[in-house]
């Protein structure tokens, strides 16, 4: 029975519609669907030379998360409430039963309020994963180039508290504005203005650690150039020098 009328909706949308509706209707499916994977590897982008090494795994857990919900809250930290990255096992776990809850309190879908969590804690990932480095020190001699990589390979701790959700919430910010200016049509491109929205909000109930402000123009080539050069020792990983830094 329920077949039956999806198979008579399908027809219905067949006929009434032309060959190119149905095309849009496959491409906004299409943009929207991307995995968090996919869109934040974009947003590092192979020509900066940061490459993730391997995939990250990634869970949808039921149990309670690390901190619940509570009632007339005005903070919803994105970390161990709607999910988390673990360093240690390179995994990230996405909290259902909060993300529900959270997304009514925003009045949005859980299923949007999914993909922005899901970006901020792959952010963390790809910061985290050993990197490959290209380019940048193309014209090092070789001897220093591998104790640079080596020292690269044991230091993403060095990123402050601060600095380190700063980075990911600009990530995914730049990685939900990336998506949208990447839409192939109308419907994807107004799916994201409502993503970046849902993001926004989001971003102001979050600890002053997470908050950014994003009426200023921090570009994403800068933010992952600062990454790398933290990465290799050359910036701190202190939240204040960057902040001025990255202005410059
Ligand atoms: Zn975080």
């Amino acid at each position: 029975m329920g077949f039956c009328v999806f198979v008579k909706a399908k027809e219905k949308m067949i006929q009434k519609n032309t060959l190119e509706d149905i095309y849009n209707f496959m491409d906004s499916l299409a943009d929207v669907q991307e995995r968090p994977y996919n869109i934040m590897s974009k947003v590092f982008g192979n020509k900066h030379g940061l490459n993730a090494g391997k995939r990250p795994k990634e869970t949808l857990s039921n149990e309670d998360p690390p901190i619940k919900i509570k009632e007339d809250i005005e903070i919803i930290q994105i970390d161990e409430t709607l999910g988390q990255y673990d360093p240690k096992e390179d995994k990230i776990t996405i909290f259902s039963k909060s993300i529900e809850q959270a997304s009514s309190i925003f009045k949005c879908s859980p299923k949007h309020l999914m993909i922005i969590v899901g970006l901020h804690e792959m952010a963390h990932a790809i910061i985290n994963v050993k990197y490959e480095i290209r380019n940048l020190t193309a014209d090092m001699e070789e001897i220093e180039f591998g104790y640079l990589l080596e020292r690269t390979l044991e230091d993403y701790n060095k990123f402050d508290k601060k600095l380190y959700e700063h980075l990911a919430q600009w990530l995914t910010f730049h990685a939900l504005k990336l998506k949208k200016n990447e839409a192939k049509t109308q419907r994807s491109k107004e799916t994201f203005d409502r993503l970046i929205n849902i993001f926004d909000t989001l971003n102001r109930y979050q600890p002053h650690e997470y908050r950014i402000d994003t009426s200023q123009n921090i570009q994403k080539d800068r933010i992952v150039e600062s990454i790398k050069l933290i990465k290799i020792g050359w910036l701190s990983g202190s939240f204040v020098p960057w902040n001025v830094v990255i202005r410059w």
